[in-house]
């Protein structure tokens, strides 16, 4: 897969865009100024596998609280101002590293213009962000109505108004809860201009209807080489949005770390109880970082075969299964001590 070469500018400590891996960010929803309760969500997404994280500064209060917050978190902190440029420039006062703001929502030219000071002083990077709910009269006027090209070029201005400014160190999103919409605007905007883009699916809804748009659009994006930063946004625990978007990333091959495991769809060959190997494979797997293909199948017959590029799996018989690595069978165990000796043999790999 071709990646389509963008700008690498920094949040924080983790760069985005240029050769760098793509990220997965997630957005707390905790009230931000309780700093206890954001720290926790943050951290628990940190586990998760979360390499950027965004809140939403809705007062001063919030906007200290990023000071408190990141004595506490690992990854970068992104904050998310709606109009008031007083708020984004207390945001990055108090640590911010990035901000998420759209210029034009700001007001008078001066107002961007300190804002843009600030970040600038610090290295900063600003996210634009255009949301088909969120693109101005003038250009659904001009380009009858919401379509890619009201949001591209509503963005685009956004974009041109700091260039003006001198200001590069942008990023950009276009998101639109129409999958085919936003693959569109994404497209249209990646050939326009060589910013990183952060892919998204808007208000995409709850669990599994939010799952399968994400995967599709971000995945569509993502398989024709565009999008530098990923959020999945799903109706419910933002733990969620991490897992499906480091599993997004992984299925295209995009993801160089953790565990990616292979398992059979059960059939009627399938005699034993796979769902739970599975399951509790899952739970032990989910703390190793470094990249593994572990295979879980369900019968010796196909198994080892079909998962051939697994590092390391199991093939289950009836009562007992074997333990096979790049294909080759080394043991036979029961079943009740399958997962143990898995896991046994995969501290030795
Ligand atoms: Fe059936 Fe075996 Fe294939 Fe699993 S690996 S689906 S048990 S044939």
């Amino acid at each position: 897969m071709h990646r389509r070469k963008t700008k690498r500018i920094m949040v924080g400590n983790v760069p985005v865009g240029g050769d760098s891996p793509i990220t997965v960010q997630s957005m707390t929803n905790t009230i931000t100024k309780d700093v206890p309760s954001t720290v926790n969500q943050i951290k628990e997404l940190e586990r998760e596998g979360c390499h950027i994280i965004r809140a939403a500064i809705t007062d001063l209060d919030d906007a200290k609280a990023i000071r408190e917050i990141k004595k506490h978190i690992n990854i970068p902190f992104i904050a998310d101002i709606q109009f008031d440029y007083k708020l984004a420039i207390a945001a990055a006062e108090n640590g911010a590293d990035c901000l998420r703001i759209n210029p034009g929502n700001i007001g008078s030219l001066q107002k961007v213009k300190e804002v843009v000071k600030c970040c600038k002083e610090r290295s900063i990077p600003i996210r634009i962000g255009v949301n088909s709910g969120s693109i101005k009269k003038e250009y659904l006027e001009k380009y009858n109505g919401v379509n890619a090209h009201s949001i591209v070029y509503s963005a685009l201005e956004q974009v041109r108004l700091l260039e003006d400014m001198d200001f590069t160190e942008i990023k950009i999103s276009l998101k639109a809860s129409d999958v085919s919409l936003t693959i569109e605007a994404y497209e249209k905007m990646s050939q326009m201009v060589d910013y990183p883009l952060h892919l998204g699916v808007t208000e995409a809804g709850p669990k599994l209807r939010g799952i399968v748009k994400s995967a599709i659009g971000i995945g569509t994006l993502l398989s024709k080489g565009i999008g530098d930063t990923i959020r999945v946004s799903l109706t419910g625990d933002p733990i969620e949005e991490v897992r499906v978007g480091r599993e997004i990333l992984r299925s295209l091959g995009l993801l160089e770390e953790g565990v990616d495991i292979i398992s059979c769809p059960t059939c009627g060959r399938t005699k034993i109880k796979l769902i739970k190997l599975v399951e509790e494979a899952e739970d032990k797997l989910k703390d190793i970082k470094r990249p593994l293909k572990v295979a879980i199948m369900g019968c010796p017959v196909n198994g080892p075969g079909e998962a051939r590029e697994a590092d390391i799996g199991i093939a289950g018989g009836d009562g007992v299964g074997i333990i096979f690595k790049k294909g080759k069978v080394i043991k036979k165990v029961k079943e009740e001590f399958l997962i143990e000796e898995l896991m046994k043999e995969i501290d030795n790999l």
